[in-house]
């Protein structure tokens, strides 16, 4: 029998909350374990924000230099993109940060494994170690940081034409001439702008009426107006119901009759919960019937001593809530206080150009009952846009009518992921829409545009 060996927090994958959960308390002198099965870093780092957001600058690149004439730059030749050249880029940027990590690990004195972990008891886990063996630790403390990964829908003949998914898509061997993007939230959008814009015909067959089903209507017909520009062939309101394989690549038959062909087929319908291998039970947690960990809103699990965080703990799949759950845990794990309970995440889809959110849509305010108020700029009415001539895109802004405050926006344009940051620190602090509004910001910039945003809200007529 192998010994068990105590430590004070015990943490089972790497991501965004447990690394730095378990660097931050190895510094601060607790005995930490971190059990990772083979991503230094996370998900994030390797397979996911980091590469695409890394491929995504390759394609805006590729844009910019395609209209290098319109701000009166000659190029000599034109511009491609190579695959050799895109997978330099994104290796370089990952594996930079992938070193950095290992090396961060190592300093912060925590003790970290490389192995597959699962309960054998309360507290306890088993490590089978990558390079042989196993070992036996039990945490005082214990953090489940599993994640997710892409999940596969059950069509008829899926599996035998071995889709790509996110993962896979990143170690292709050739750039494809097609490709069928099966799911259009914020991962299937991402891909399709990425690639259109390397060149790659792409369809993007979506099961919903809109894209992006968490945004507003007319914010969602946006993206896709964005994306058919683009090229793309958005095929919105059909589902795949089989899938085979010609010469020619992928065919999709859909539920309307038709059928979409891709020389690759990409798979992007969800994520599935890492915990079918945990063996929770052995600990007393329980999951959701999707395998989510249940977690009330101080990340607290069923089990006592063992919490759950990012991804796997159903926060919003992003990798700031996980580092928002890291504060929290650390937060609880110190004696202090924090929790999860109305706190704001945004977010930003990163096609080109970039859907930025936070707070309510306008038919979530709506629903709730709110008295609301909407402002809508045409981007290319801000002058840092037309100096860029990055003028796509509209921003709307949903604001309370009783109190003036902004309940959430959606920006869809250059640089939209900067500014909702301004939007969001706006909201915290409880300003009210004409203090924004009136607020001096700096111009030429994207962010004065908010001034604009703000003065589509008539004033108000006295009675
Ligand atoms: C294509 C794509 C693009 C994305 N882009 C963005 C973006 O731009 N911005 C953003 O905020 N979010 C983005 N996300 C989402 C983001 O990647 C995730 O929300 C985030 O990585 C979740 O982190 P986490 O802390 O839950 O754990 P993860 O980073 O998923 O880490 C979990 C770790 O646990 C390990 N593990 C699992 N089981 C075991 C086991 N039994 N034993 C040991 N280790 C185990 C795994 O190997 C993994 O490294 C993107 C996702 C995808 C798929």
């Amino acid at each position: 029998m192998t010994e068990v060996e105590d430590v004070e927090l015990l943490v089972i994958g790497g991501g965004k909350a447990g690394k730095s959960l378990a660097m931050d308390r190895a510094k601060a002198g607790w005995k930490v374990a971190m059990v990772e099965r083979d991503k230094i870093g996370g998900t994030c780092i390797n397979v996911a924000c980091i590469p695409t957001k890394s491929l995504v600058a390759s394609a805006r690149t590729l844009a910019t230099a395609r209209r290098a004439g319109e701000l009166g730059i000659e190029v000599d030749g034109a511009p491609v993109a190579t695959l050799e050249g895109l997978r330099a880029h994104k290796e370089g940027v990952v594996g930079g940060m992938v070193a950095a990590h290992a090396k961060m690990f190592a300093d912060s004195g925590m003790d970290f494994l490389m192995g597959t972990a699962r309960f054998v008891g309360e507290r306890t886990v088993e490590v089978t170690l990558n390079d042989g063996g196993t070992r036996v630790l039990r945490g005082r403390d214990v953090v489940i940081n599993t994640g997710t990964t892409p999940a596969h829908p059950d069509i008829p003949g899926l599996a035998d034409v071995d889709p790509w998914d996110s993962e896979a898509i990143l170690r292709m061997e050739r750039m494809p001439e097609s490709i069928v993007i099966l799911g259009g939230g914020y991962v299937g959008c991402e891909f399709a702008s990425m690639l259109a814009i390397t060149g790659v015909a792409v369809t993007l067959v979506q099961g919903r009426e809109q894209l992006l089903p968490r945004e507003d209507r007319d914010v969602a017909e946006a993206v896709a107006e964005v994306l058919r520009g683009q090229g793309v062939d958005v095929r919105l309101g059909v589902r795949a119901s089989a899938v085979r394989r010609d010469g020619a690549g992928a065919v999709v038959a859909l539920s309307d009759g038709t059928e979409v062909t891709g020389a690759e087929l990409l798979v992007a319908t969800g994520r599935t919960p890492v915990t079918a291998d945990l063996d929770l039970a052995a600990t007393g947690v329980e999951v959701t019937d999707r395998g989510f960990v249940v977690v009330d809103d101080h990340l607290r699990t069923t089990a006592d001593h063992v919490w759950a965080a990012g991804d796997v703990a159903g926060s919003p799949q992003f990798t700031h809530a996980s580092w928002n759950d890291f504060r929290i845990l650390k937060a609880l794990l110190t004696g202090g206080e924090a929790s999860t309970a109305g706190r704001l995440v945004p977010y930003t889809v990163f096609t080109t150009p970039e859907l930025a959110r936070v707070g309510m849509t306008e038919a979530e305010a709506r629903a709730a009952g709110r008295d609301v108020k909407v402002a809508r700029l045409d981007v290319a009415a801000i002058p840092r846009a037309k100096t860029l001539r990055l003028g796509q895109g509209v921003w709307k802004a949903v604001v309370d009518g009783a109190t003036d405050e902004i309940l959430g926006v959606a920006l869809l344009g250059h640089s939209a992921g900067e500014v909702v940051a301004a939007v969001q620190m706006a909201m915290l602090g409880h300003l009210t829409y004409q203090q924004v509004r009136d607020a001096v910001i700096t111009h030429p910039t994207m962010a004065e545009g908010l001034n604009l945003l703000f003065d589509t809200i008539a004033a108000e007529v006295p009675a």
